[in-house]
C-alpha cells in the first residue's frame, strides 16, 4: 500500500469514502471483540487448573498447620520459592493476598497515615500545603495512577525511554523538589510499552540523590518472568539500593496474577529488613494472616522456581502467535506510513503500545468501539487519563482467540486510517 501521508487531498477523500464503506459493512456484523484488558485466555488458565487439586497436605515443614490462623509474613516454603525466583532473601519477603495492587495501595496508604518510622505522615504534609508528588513514567499502568488519584498524590509524568524512565529528567526533578516522594516503575516488559530497564537505569534509581529523605521506588515487577520473544535480565534493585546506601528506598511487588489465576493467585512485597518489620507492624493490625492454603497450593503445584520458568514457557507459547498477529497486521496495514502510526516491539509482557497520529487516539478508539472492538480507553495510560498528544492506544492481545484477534486488528487498522484521514481533511466525525 502506498504511504497515506503522500496522498493528495482528492486521493485521501476517495480513500476515505471507500474505507468508510468497508467500515459500515463491518458495523453490520455485530461483532463483540475485546482487547481492552490484559486478561489471560481460557487456554492459559487451563495450564494452571491442576493448582486447584492442591494443597494435598497442610502441615508445613516447621510443623505449623496451614489451615489455621497465623504466620502473617507468609509461609517459609512460599517465600523461599519466590525468593529463589526473584533472587530475594526469603526474610525480606512478605506474602500478601490475592493481588499485588492491594499491597501497593496499602503501602502508599501506610505512608500517608504513618510516614516512615512513624515520622512525617505524608497526609500531614499534604494538609500543611506540601503536596505529595510521584513521578509517573508514561505511558504507564492506569491502575497506578488511580491509586495516586484516590490518595491525592500529585502525578508528574516523565517520558519512558527505551531503557527506562528519562533518567536525566528524573535525577534532576528528585534532587530539586523534596515533595517528590516516589516513582512508579514496571521494570520488565512494562505496561503498555514493553520497556525493560537497563542496569544503568536500575543503578541510577538506586543511587540518585533525592531531596526527600523518605523517597520511595514502587517497583512493580508484574511481568518479571513473562518473556515471550526474548529472555531479558533485570538487575536486582534491592541489592543495588543496599549497595548505594539507601536500603529502605525500594518496595518490590510481584504476583502470580499472570502466572496462575488473576485475582486468585498470590502476591508479595519485598523490601529491606527494616521496611519489612515496619510493614508487618501495620499489617498485623489489618489481618491475622493471609491465605496460607493458597500459598501452599502454589508451593506444591510448582515445587521449584525452575518449574515456574517452565510454566512461563508454556504460557509464552500460547501468547506468541497472538503477538505475532498483532505485530504482523500493524506492519502490513500501517508499516508503509510511519507518521500515521508507530508501535512497540515488546520482548514479553502483555501489551503492544500503538501510537497513532497525534489527535487521533480518542477518535480511533471510538470508531473501533462502534464497530464492535473494545480497546482500553484512549488516555488511560497517562495520569488523570490525559494523553497530551491524544496518540497512545494500548492493545491487549491475550484474551481473544487468534481468529478474533485477526478480525479485531483489521478493524483497528481501518479505524486508525479513517481517524487519520478525518484529521487531515478536517472531516467532522459522523
Ligand atoms: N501491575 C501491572 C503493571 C499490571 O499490568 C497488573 C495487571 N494488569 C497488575 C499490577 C495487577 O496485579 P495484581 O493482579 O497482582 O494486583
Amino acid at each position: 500500500m502506498a504511504s497515506l501521508t503522500t496522498l493528495s487531498k482528492e486521493d485521501l477523500e476517495d480513500l476515505h469514502s471507500s474505507l468508510w464503506n468497508i467500515y459500515k459493512q463491518e458495523q453490520t456484523k455485530d461483532l463483540h471483540l475485546n482487547m481492552s484488558r490484559g486478561k489471560p485466555s481460557a487456554e492459559q488458565l487451563d495450564l494452571s487448573v491442576e493448582l486447584l487439586q492442591f494443597p494435598k497436605s497442610y502441615t508445613l515443614a516447621d510443623g505449623t498447620d496451614a489451615r489455621n490462623y497465623g504466620v502473617l509474613q507468609g509461609i517459609g516454603e512460599c517465600r523461599r520459592l519466590f525468593g529463589d525466583l526473584l533472587d530475594i532473601p526469603a526474610g525480606q519477603i512478605i506474602m500478601g493476598g490475592n493481588a499485588s495492587l492491594n499491597l501497593m495501595f496499602d503501602t502508599l496508604a501506610f505512608l500517608f497515615l504513618f510516614g516512615t518510622e512513624r515520622k512525617k505522615p505524608w497526609a500531614d504534609e499534604r494538609a500543611q500545603g506540601r503536596p505529595v508528588k510521584f513521578l509517573c513514567p508514561v505511558p504507564g499502568y492506569d491502575r497506578h495512577f488511580t491509586i495516586c488519584e484516590e490518595l491525592g498524590v500529585e502525578m508528574i509524568p516523565v517520558p519512558l525511554l527505551s531503557d527506562g524512565p528519562d533518567m536525566d529528567l528524573v535525577t534532576r526533578l528528585v534532587k530539586e523538589d523534596e515533595q517528590i516522594k516516589g516513582i512508579w516503575c514496571v521494570p520488565l516488559h512494562s505496561n503498555p510499552q514493553g520497556v525493560c530497564y537497563s542496569d544503568k537505569t536500575v543503578d541510577t534509581l538506586a543511587s540518585m540523590t533525592t531531596a526527600a529523605d523518605d523517597f520511595r521506588i514502587f517497583w512493580d515487577n508484574a511481568y518479571g518472568v513473562h518473556h515471550i520473544y526474548e529472555e531479558v535480565p533485570l538487575k536486582n534493585i534491592l541489592k543495588a539500593c543496599e549497595k548505594a546506601g539507601y536500603p529502605n528506598r525500594c518496595y518490590y511487588f510481584f504476583s502470580t496474577s499472570k502466572i496462575t489465576f488473576p485475582g486468585a493467585g498470590v502476591s508479595l512485597i519485598a523490601s529491606s529488613p527494616d521496611n519489612v518489620k515496619e510493614l508487618l507492624g501495620h499489617m498485623s493490625a489489618q489481618t491475622i494472616s493471609h491465605d496460607k492454603l493458597n500459598q501452599l497450593r502454589h508451593v506444591q503445584f510448582f515445587g521449584t522456581s525452575e518449574n515456574i520458568h517452565n510454566h512461563m514457557t508454556k504460557l509464552a507459547a500460547l501468547l506468541k502467535p497472538k503477538f505475532d498477529i498483532v505485530l504482523q497486521k500493524l506492519q502490513d496495514g500501517l508499516g508503509a506510513s510511519p507518521p500515521v502510526a508507530s508501535w512497540s516491539h515488546p520482548k514479553g509482557g502483555y501489551f503492544v503500545s500503538l501510537n497513532v497520529f497525534p489527535g487521533c487516539a480518542k477518535r480511533t478508539v471510538a470508531l473501533a468501539k462502534e464497530a464492535g472492538v473494545t480497546l482500553t480507553g484512549a488516555g488511560a495510560s497517562y495520569p488523570y487519563g490525559k494523553d497530551p498528544k491524544d496518540s497512545n492506544i494500548r492493545i491487549a492481545p491475550s484474551y481473544p482467540s487468534v481468529g478474533e484477534l485477526s478480525q479485531a486488528m483489521d478493524i483497528l487498522i481501518l479505524c486508525v486510517k479513517l481517524a487519520y484521514i478525518e484529521n487531515k481533511l478536517g472531516i467532522q466525525p459522523k
